[in-house]
């Protein structure tokens, strides 16, 4: 098999790559396993230095690497060349905070002297999205690394060249040979990989569907998993808020990565009393936005990854139209073979429509109406994801109830949302399970270890379990 590496914007075929074989695949098992114990046991310093020179790579090279990005899945150039910032910061971040994050706590303990280390878990399996084909792989490995554990990495196969530069920027940077290799395989051979031995963990970010298979490899095997997987994120407006400013963000939030993240504002929840007015703005703002190829800098909607995939976004569209959902804007790609997809605008949606229940993931905002706030929490947790949210009121009883009630793994309140390094990523429910970023995501594939030292020597004085 090959993978190809094919611009979504003209569909010409930029490079191809065979998968790797299972020999090839094998000796990196076989390098990653050899290097684990050593990498463990190297100074935290300079595992913390080797991501610290990722990240001035990243730093360095962002326009290239934002260009191989933008060519390779379709994303806006300048956001790509961001992408490529932002995770130089986030190699930075590590470096710097990472080996406080893990080093040993005390904890007071009558007369022992006891902490908590944490150990890294060895080899470490990441399966990786192609929608933020540097930032998904990037939050994994600068705290893995860090931390002490090596890295495999099962990239999307549509996104092979970025697959390949970043084993390559690991290697340019000085890191030793197996702690971070790239696999070139397909999604089925990943529960092999999982099977085998040599691999502690895996983390996933990806879809519910290879949620399911990575979980039941993980689960098979009794092996730690992080999953990160779909959303379909609310976005409330109360009639307190800014509206112009919840409008222009939520044409922002709905149509980033060319409407292609997992964190993209999603449902649209508005007051009543502000829906004729939201919706009216929202609908003009989408239809406003340039489409173009994203390798020119003022192109701000793209196309999707490939074609196939917003030829299954259509059809979502289409059924839910033909349930009865009343498309504002939008819905119908100019061309079949195409992956430009229009931004479209879709309201009173039927609790049976694919956009009611699914996650759209292109640039399709769907619009509903709520009585009241309660109302709006309802329909915001009507859902079987619980990713993140955005809600918009200056009403601090208000923001209170819906800081409290909403099921997700983040609010933000008058503001988009975001991931950041310091702060713990990740769901709940169908959006997945496990936390990265900060110090808690750092964590995650760590052995965290209790040790007690009796101080006294003198008789045991036994104990419970
Ligand atoms: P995807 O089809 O699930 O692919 C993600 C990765 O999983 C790819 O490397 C893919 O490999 C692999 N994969 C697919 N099916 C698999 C299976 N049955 N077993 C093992 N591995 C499998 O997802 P996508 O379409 O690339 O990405 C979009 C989805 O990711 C959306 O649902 C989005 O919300 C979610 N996402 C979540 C987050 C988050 O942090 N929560 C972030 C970004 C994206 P192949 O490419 O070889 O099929």
């Amino acid at each position: 098999m090959t993978m190809a590496s094919v611009n979504p914007a003209t569909g010409e075929t930029l490079a191809e790559f065979a998968d790797h074989t299972s020999a090839e695949v094998e000796a990196k098992l076989a390098r990653a396993s050899e290097m684990a114990p050593r990498w463990r046991f190297t100074p935290i310093d300079e595992r913390a230095a080797l991501v610290a020179r990722v990240g001035d790579l990243l730093e360095a090279d962002k326009e290239r690497i934002g260009r191989m990005m933008t060519l390779e899945m379709g994303k806006p150039i300048r956001a790509a060349v961001e992408e490529a910032a932002k995770c130089a910061r986030a190699c930075h971040f590590y470096a710097q905070n990472g080996p406080g994050f893990v080093a040993d706590h005390g904890v007071a303990d009558e007369d022992h002297q006891s902490f908590v280390a944490y150990d890294p878990l060895g080899v470490v399996l990441a399966v990786m999205p192609w929608n933020f084909p540097f930032w998904q792989v990037v939050r994994f490995l600068a705290p893995a690394l860090v931390a002490g554990n090596v890295g495999l990495l099962k990239h999307a196969s549509n996104v092979p060249q970025c697959a390949l530069e970043l084993e390559s920027l690991v290697r340019r940077a000085g890191g030793p040979e197996g702690v971070f290799q790239t696999l070139l395989v397909g999604s089925k051979t990943v529960s092999g990989i999982i099977d085998d031995v040599r691999v502690a963990a895996v983390t996933l970010t990806g879809s519910e569907g290879a949620g399911r298979s990575v979980a039941e490899a993980a689960g098979r095997n009794l092996k730690k998993a992080v999953l990160e997987l779909g959303g379909s994120d609310p976005f409330i407006v109360m009639p307190s808020a800014n509206l112009a400013l919840a409008i222009e963000t939520a044409v922002k939030a709905r149509t980033i990565n060319n409407g292609q993240s997992c964190i993209a504002a999603k449902r649209f929840i508005v007051h009543r009393g502000i829906a004729q007015e939201f919706l009216a703005g929202f609908a003009a703002g989408m239809r406003a936005l340039r489409v173009g190829d994203p390798i020119d800098e003022s192109t701000q909607l793209g196309p999707l990854a490939t074609a196939r995939l917003a030829g299954e976004l259509e059809e979502q569209v289409e059924k839910s139209v033909k349930l009865g959902a009343r498309l504002v804007c939008g819905g119908k790609r100019s061309d079949p073979n195409t992956a430009y997809f229009p931004a479209t605008v879709l309201t009173d949606i039927p609790k049976d429509a694919p956009a009611y229940h699914d996650e759209l993931f292109g640039p399709v905002g769907c619009v509903f109406v709520a009585n009241d706030t309660s109302d709006a929490i309802r329909i915001a947790n009507d859902t079987r994801f619980g990713l993140a949210s955005s809600v918009w009121t200056t009403d601090g009883a208000e923001r209170e109830q819906f800081v409290r009630e909403i099921d997700a793994g983040s609010v933000f309140v008058n503001d988009m949302v975001v991931s950041d390094p310091r702060f713990p990523f990740g769901g709940v429910k169908s959006s997945g399970y496990g936390r990265e970023l900060s110090d808690v995501g750092m964590r995650e594939f760590t052995n965290i270890k209790t040790v007690r030292m009796r101080q006294a020597a003198g008789a045991y004085k036994g104990g419970t379990e």
